[in-house]
């Protein structure tokens, strides 16, 4: 299993769901890992603390609101000034709104773009300069299948997931002679609280059970009826980050249940 001791990770998003998977996985191998996000932060430190604790890195949490630019400064300071830097930096945070596009609020698309897309730009160009002195470094976007492809009525959401895959892609070029990679995973169904909340609106317009709703959800996208784990997706994020994957440079890894190959 590939180590991280003495790397430090900062995934954004990572008090729930996908971060959170990611978050423990990498401290699992031993990173110092800083988490961010709102909510329930003490359980997330819990849990990640929990996932570290043979391995020994250290785990701290920081607040910022990363569609806020300045915010994104103070937390890319405070990764320097605490951890030395970002070694592993893994561009998670997103929300999701949905609604046709004439009925789309446009402070919903502003936000969407503003936590989806260009956090990870600020965070890209804030850690990158580091990453280059020490001659090593990784950057794994949390895209989507909506980086790859569209469905209606999620038009900031995949603008900004394609604007990920586009941003993945220059960056993995500019530091393509380097130690430095920067990749994309693309999942598709996740059931985290950003897909529940989807689950429960379909529930409530179609009169269904909340089961059926989500086997209606899962059965119009991805063939394998199965949703994709956070866990598994923190394998591939462990992997992309590892010295195993120093030429695998601006891919956009799908991890899907074949939703892309239909
Ligand atoms: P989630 O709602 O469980 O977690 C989102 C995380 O982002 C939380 O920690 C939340 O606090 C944080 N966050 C939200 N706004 C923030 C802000 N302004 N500043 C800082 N943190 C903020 O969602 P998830 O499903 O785990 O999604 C994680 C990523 O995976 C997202 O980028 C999402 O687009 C992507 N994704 C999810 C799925 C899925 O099916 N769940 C599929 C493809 C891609």
């Amino acid at each position: 299993m590939t180590q991280f001791s003495g790397k430090t990770a900062l995934v954004t998003g990572s008090t729930s769901g996908i971060g959170l998977g990611i978050a423990g996985a990498l401290a699992a191998r031993g990173a110092n890992v800083l988490l961010n996000g709102f909510g329930d932060a003490e359980g997330a430190l819990a849990a990640v603390r929990d996932a570290a604790a043979s391995q020994g890195g250290r785990v701290a949490h920081h607040g910022a609101d990363v569609s806020q630019p300045a915010e994104v400064e103070a937390m890319m300071r405070y990764a320097d000034d605490v951890f030395g830097g970002v070694d592993i930096l893994v561009n998670n945070a997103g929300i999701q709104h949905v609604a046709p596009v004439e009925e789309f609020a446009p402070e919903r698309w502003d936000a969407v773009l503003a936590i989806n897309l260009s956090s990870a730009f600020h965070t890209t160009r804030l850690a990158l300069p580091r990453m280059r002195r020490k001659g090593w470094g990784r950057i794994v976007n949390v895209a989507s299948v909506h980086g790859l492809v569209a469905s209606a009525h999620k038009s900031a959401y995949v603008a900004a997931k394609h604007g990920l895959v586009g941003l993945t892609k220059v960056v993995a070029l500019e530091t393509a002679r380097t130690n430095i990679t920067c990749n994309a995973v693309c999942p598709g169904w996740v059931l985290t609280p950003l897909v529940q909340a989807q689950v429960e609106a379909r529930a409530v317009s179609g009169g269904l059970a909340l089961d059926v709703a989500r086997d209606e959800l899962l059965a119009e996208k991805q063939p394998s009826g199965q949703f994709v784990t956070p866990e598994q997706l923190a394998e591939l994020v462990c992997f992309l980050s590892s010295d195993a994957a120093a030429q695998v440079r601006g891919v956009a890894w799908t991890m899907d249940g074949a939703w892309t190959a239909q």
